[in-house]
């Protein structure tokens, strides 16, 4: 049997730090509850002291998962964050507080101003005090790809003498070279006394294209936990991504003398949820979940595929999950066949709410005739992102043509219950409708991007418009819709986005 390596999922943390990609405690609890279905050994769910959102958002995970997987929370070495760390875990079942600091030489030097004597100090007592609280302690030495191999070695030594179960050694800036990194980590597992009662972590970010590579290499080496998000996100060019890492794993298990227990045949209904939770999109090129990554367009390749799958593709879409939607339900399937699909898919709803879910399937089914299961997820989490919308539209009309002035009709209630019927022109009909939507709520924000993709197949296929705004602050924000009506979906997207800033600035006040 080849060395079972623990998936410690950082999406709700590192990932979330993204810019644009916070997500509030619903958006936290979906993802979640996929990632459990993922069966990843470890959720790292948020940095409890960081705002009272974060803090609810940890506690509300911890009695979610129960004792299907480990609950983390981050903390710096300090005192006051350990403690929140602890506060917020009280409602796991097996809870972990993580706690680090930085220990190459510019963090050192520039950011704590302490000499090596005061980082050692410092993690040996934030290691024990955290070790008071709980049983299970993580301590990760930030920036380790820089520092100096012997110091880390100095540092390691003395968080595993004060009680650490799990030792993260993180290439933090994304820095190394694999076999450098590979090597920091072997020479942290053959110079610390007592480490093979410790688990090694790496964690590695992909400012050079290399996080998967410098995990891999980790793994090589001796570490027997890999810390990654869905679809790659993270602060700057992201963290390795999971569906990465687990299938080269899969892939070399023998030679890496490794094996993870996750269910990759939900991959890439993870990687969709999460795009769509945080409205940040997948590249088409994306190893594993990319629209085209088990797409083959050049003859000679599709000849090859034809004869023998081998050929050109190393792995089998099915095992992924991306063998192609099914098409599954129509206007004409009831109650209990949507109702069945959906719990497959992994949605259970009370009765109320299931029936605004059937209303709003019967019209998908009226309009496309034929519905998949991305309707079903877009349909579904459209729903549970309304419960905390504060705006809401309610109806748009559009006249646009040549040489009609572009002029949006919409309707739109406020969080106290108000609808407003405002009436604006614009350069096209996006335009105008925004514009509408902007003489509503009253908030300058700035449009950054706008992109619209069909998520499902065929002319009457659902239009997802996603888009990004930068708040006065400079703060940005995802926002996704989904309809038949792309111009319809625009609407949704800025709206989703426009509610996620003011939640955004209400949490960051309260
Ligand atoms: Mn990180």
């Amino acid at each position: 049997m080849t060395r079972k390596i623990d998936i410690l999922d950082t999406t709700l943390r590192d990932g979330e730090q993204s810019p644009g990609c916070s997500m509030n405690t619903q958006e936290k609890v979906i993802v979640a509850r996929e990632l459990l279905r993922l069966g990843v050994d470890v959720i790292e769910a948020g940095f409890p002291v960081s705002s009272p959102g974060d803090f609810r958002a940890v506690s509300e995970i911890g009695s979610v998962v129960g004792d299907q997987a480990i609950v983390a929370a981050f903390s710096r070495a300090v005192d006051a964050d350990i403690e929140a760390a602890a506060d917020a875990l009280k409602t796991a079942a097996r809870p972990r507080i993580i706690t680090g600091i930085g220990v190459s030489p510019v963090h050192m030097a520039e950011k704590l101003h302490m000499s090596e004597d005061e980082v050692v100090d410092c993690t040996a007592h934030a290691v024990a005090h955290a070790k008071e609280l709980v049983d299970d302690v993580e301590f990760y030495a930030e920036d380790a790809g820089r520092a100096d191999s012997d110091f880390l070695v100095r540092v390691v030594q003395a968080v595993v003498d004060a009680g650490a179960t799990v030792v993260n050694i993180p290439d933090t800036t994304g820095y190394c070279l694999p076999d450098e990194y590979g090597a920091l980590v072997r020479k942290v597992i053959e110079g610390v006394r007592g480490i093979e009662n410790v688990k090694v972590a790496v964690h590695a970010h992909n400012d050079l294209g290399l996080a998967t590579a410098l995990t891999l290499a980790g793994v090589h080496n001796g570490a027997t936990q890999v810390e990654c998000t869905i679809n790659g996100l993270g602060e700057r060019a992201g963290n390795t991504a999971l569906e990465e890492i687990v299938m080269a794993i899969r892939m070399h298990g023998e030679v890496l003398d490794a094996h993870t227990d996750i269910v990759t045949s939900e991959i890439t209904r993870a990687s969709r949820l999460v795009s769509r939770v945080t409205g940040m999109s997948v590249q088409a090129n994306k190893a594993i979940v990319g629209a085209n990554a088990f797409a083959h367009s050049s003859g000679i390749h599709q000849d090859g595929v034809l004869k023998a799958r081998a050929t050109y593709e190393i792995i089998d879409p099915a095992e992924v999950g991306a063998s192609g939607s099914e098409l599954i339900l129509s206007s004409r399937s009831g109650h209990a066949a949507l109702r069945h699909r959906l719990q497959e898919l992994g949605y259970t709803f009370n009765d109320k709410d299931f029936e605004s879910v059937y209303e709003r399937f019967l019209e998908i089914a009226d309009q496309k005739k034929e519905v998949y299961d991305e309707d079903l997820e877009s349909i579904v989490q459209e729903r549970q992102r309304d419960i905390e919308a504060i705006y809401t539209l309610n109806a748009l009309q559009i006249q646009c043509g040549d040489p009609l002035v572009p002029t949006a009709v919409a309707t739109i209630t406020d969080a106290a219950g108000v609808k407003h019927v405002v009436s604006t022109t614009g350069t096209g009909p996006v335009d105008a409708a925004y514009k509408a939507i902007d003489k509503v709520v009253g908030i300058e924000s700035e449009l950054q991007e706008f992109a619209v993709k069909a998520i499902t197949r065929g002319i009457d296929a659902i239009g997802e418009v996603t888009v990004r705004i930068t708040a006065q602050d400079g703060r940005v924000y995802n926002g996704r819709g989904a309809d038949n009506d792309i111009i319809v979906s625009s609407a949704k997207a800025y709206i989703n986005a426009i509610n996620r800033m003011i939640q955004a600035q209400q949490r960051s006040r309260a």
